[in-house]
């Protein structure tokens, strides 16, 4: 008997994460994929139903993108052979300007989206490639398209300019915000808990792999440390975060070098990795002890104090601070020194609920509550899905972000 799911897609530059979801009721999740290594030799993992399978790639050579979604698909038919894809929902990372909310794929829309890869060209393309894939392979499937820069398209103008000559806003330079589905789930999940600090004025920290801050007011986004590209704000693993632009003046016209070298600095060896000269992972460098390992520590949570009090400036107060991501969940380090010493804007945290990664890690009492919660792109793809599924013909069917408006989240 077959069975009718969901799958989501999520092309990353290096890796590709993939579910599977039972949409009938609200979206349960079935199954969770990733393959590696992309552009090297494939690394697979898949569970599902309590069970995970492991594979490396027996293709030769370096496998690029494409081989990559072919080996999810691959694996998914042969793991899960009774499924039914009838729908699939792909993470963009860039919608423009216009874009607020989920859309149908279209040819237009792949129009629309070529027309953003200048914007992210490391991501982009990557994107569109896969959702021209899950065409190919389930050409009878629903497919939407969810935009990490959707969330944050209602800003205030202000905080979406750069002080460059006004053309350049029109002709798309200006601040997009990214981690939107991220952030999506987040607000969701703290309308659910606690409704008050939703309507309030809230600083959203998604610190992984990539990281970034986000202030919300009311449940929108008002502004975000990530700019233009997925490289300003906060540094990352292997990206330099906010950097003087004229040291990329200094190493092209000084020291010689490419812009691509200067690119592939900047995306691929900057961040926690350039600082530490050891590794992008948090858990490598909590673990390492060797003076660059804490050094690069202490530009990360100096860089997310600044966004911190920098936001909350920007909110005109602030009501709660929600950690997520990889190292927002889990790392009760990060979490103690940024929030250490913030008593003075009413910041302070329980070392017990930290150590424990409680929902709220404030003590009692807290003016200001800092909060936990363990972010899911994938169901809020799942969920517009689930919405353009219950109504096909209306264009925005996928509505505005969850976190945002409209129903409850299922
Ligand atoms: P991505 O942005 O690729 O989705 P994640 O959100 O999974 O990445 O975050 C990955 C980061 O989270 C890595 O730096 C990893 O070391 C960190 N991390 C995961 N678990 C822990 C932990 N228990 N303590 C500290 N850091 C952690």
């Amino acid at each position: 008997m077959t069975r009718p799911v969901a799958l989501t897609l999520n092309v990353g530059s290096s890796s590709l994460k993939f579910g599977l979801f039972d949409i009938e009721g609200p979206p349960i999740e079935l199954g969770f994929g990733i393959v590696e290594n992309i552009g090297t030799a494939l690394r697979l993992k898949f569970t599902c139903n309590g069970t995970t399978i492991t594979r490396a790639s027996s293709e030769r050579g370096p496998a690029d993108h494409r081989s990559a979604v072919s080996a999810a698909f691959a694996l998914l038919h042969s793991q899960v052979p009774s499924a039914k894809v009838v729908a699939v929902g792909h993470r963009v990372v860039h919608g423009g300007p216009a874009y607020a909310a989920p859309r149908i794929v279209s040819d237009n829309l792949l129009d629309d989206l070529s027309r953003f890869a200048p914007f992210a060209p490391l991501h982009q393309p990557h994107n569109i490639a896969g959702i021209k894939a899950a065409m190919a392979e389930f050409p009878d499937a629903l497919q939407v398209a969810c935009f990490d820069t959707a969330f944050h398209r209602n800003h205030p103008k202000v905080n979406d300019l750069f002080a460059l000559p006004r053309a350049y806003y029109e002709r798309g330079v200006r601040r997009y915000g990214f981690h939107g589905l991220s952030y999506d789930y987040v607000a969701g999940e703290l309308r659910r808990i606690a409704p008050q600090l939703h309507a309030g004025r809230v600083v959203m920290a998604h610190l992984g792999n990539g990281a970034s801050m986000c202030a919300m007011e009311g449940g929108r986004s008002v502004a975000s440390t990530m700019g233009f590209t997925a490289l300003d704000g906060l540094p990352m693993g292997t990206r330099t975060g906010q950097i003087d632009p004229g040291i990329i003046f200094y190493l092209l016209r000084e020291e010689g070098m490419a812009l691509d070298e200067v690119i592939e600095l900047f995306y691929s060896k900057s961040g926690l990795l350039g600082l530490s000269d050891l590794s992008h992972d948090m858990r490598v460098l909590e673990a390492a002890g060797t003076p660059e390992a804490e050094e690069a520590i202490d530009y990360f949570v100096f860089r997310i104090r600044r966004e911190l009090g920098a936001l909350a400036a920007t909110l005109g107060g602030l009501d709660a601070v929600v950690f997520c991501g990889g190292i927002g969940e889990n790392s009760r380090l990060v979490r103690e020194r940024v929030c250490d010493g913030m008593g003075w804007i009413g910041i302070g945290i329980d070392p017990d609920r930290n150590a424990e990664n409680a929902t709220v890690i404030s003590p009692d009492h807290s003016r200001i509550q800092v909060m936990v919660i363990p972010t899911s792109e994938e169901l809020v793809i799942a969920r517009a899905i689930k919405r353009f599924r219950e109504a096909p013909n209306m264009p925005e069917a996928g509505g505005k972000p969850l976190g945002q408006a409209g129903p409850d989240p299922a």
